[in-house]
């Protein structure tokens, strides 16, 4: 008997604007292929890959969200903040990316400064490996790449277990925005936020704690991405409560960085109905509303 017929939209999916490694037509494309319903493209604190995607998206006919994973912190705990279908010419936000992206490229050479004293490269080796220019958002992903184009490593998830790891003698984190501060500012911009991969043992030592994800509630996030490859199954039953606790949306994407990752495109997925509540609640309807604004 055939498997029956198991189709949504994946929302979270990386391009060549952040750290994957195909462009947002590319992903376009291969989410029809996948019959997938439809996708979000949801780069790294950028929106700079929404034209492309929103062109390629009319182009084909598929359906696209708007989004942006941003870098954020509560107290030692990394968090990745899925912000969907706001308005990106919002002063705040804009800026907040322009500071997140700053700072980004502040430590991330520094770290290629102190692993160039061991390893063959340079801060041009690491832009080399950079598709977008200025617009790219750029971290440990591309000195990754570098170190994989030098001959230290085959793969980037190689250098990931080593040089790039979060645990490396070289590792420098990212001064990033509160969490709270994040879900206002999404929430000012018209969008809808969502804790990514908040069960994810492998980004934290420590997990957020039921009373952190509580405070953020009470500032207005709207849901917890559930259905991601990095949460283990008991965390997805605790996200699964607190989410019913709460009345949050539950969603999930597969996280894909092209072959930057082994995630593979529509590998977890939000259902239409979740997607039409972040479309209700966020500020842009829809992708012809967005090209009636900007004249794209
Ligand atoms: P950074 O934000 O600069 O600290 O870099 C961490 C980012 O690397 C995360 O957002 C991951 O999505 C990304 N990343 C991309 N490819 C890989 C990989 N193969 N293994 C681990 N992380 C990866
Ligand atoms: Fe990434
Ligand atoms: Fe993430
Ligand atoms: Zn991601």
């Amino acid at each position: 008997m055939r498997d029956p017929v198991r189709t949504g939209w994946d929302i979270h999916c990386h391009t060549v604007f952040s750290d994957g490694t195909e462009t947002p037509r590319t992903l376009i494309v291969r989410a029809r292929e996948a019959g997938l319903l439809g996708v979000a493209i949801a780069d790294h604190d950028t929106t700079s890959g929404w034209g492309q995607a929103r062109q390629a998206a009319r182009r084909n006919g598929l359906p696209l969200l708007l989004g942006t994973e941003i870098t954020a912190e509560d107290d030692d705990v990394s968090v990745h903040m899925l912000a969907f279908q706001f308005d990106p010419g919002e002063m705040h936000i804009a800026r907040m990316f322009e500071a997140t992206r700053a700072a980004r490229i502040a430590r991330t050479k520094r770290m290629v400064e102190s692993i160039s004293h061991d390893y063959p490269i340079t801060w041009d080796d690491v832009l080399a490996q950079v598709r977008e220019g200025d617009n790219t958002t750029i971290g440990r992903p591309h000195i990754a790449d570098a170190l994989v184009a030098a001959g230290v490593y085959a793969t980037r998830s190689q250098a990931f277990g080593g040089i790039v790891s979060g645990t490396s003698r070289y590792y420098i984190p990212t001064p990033s925005p509160a969490a709270d501060d994040v879900v206002r500012t999404v929430k000012r911009a018209g969008g809808v936020s969502v804790i990514a991969h908040p069960g994810d043992p492998s980004r934290n030592t420590t997990l957020l704690s039921d009373d952190q994800i509580e405070r953020l509630v009470e500032q207005g996030l709207d849901g917890l991405e559930v259905w991601h490859r990095g949460n283990p199954p008991r965390q997805r039953m605790r996200l699964l409560r607190l989410a019913q606790r709460w009345n949050l949306l539950v969603t999930g994407g597969s996280d894909w960085h092209g072959s930057g990752k082994p995630n593979r495109l529509g590998e977890n997925l939000t259902d239409e109905e979740t997607v039409r509540e972040i479309r209700r609640r966020g500020v842009l309807c829809d992708t012809t509303d967005m090209e009636s604004r900007d004249g794209q």
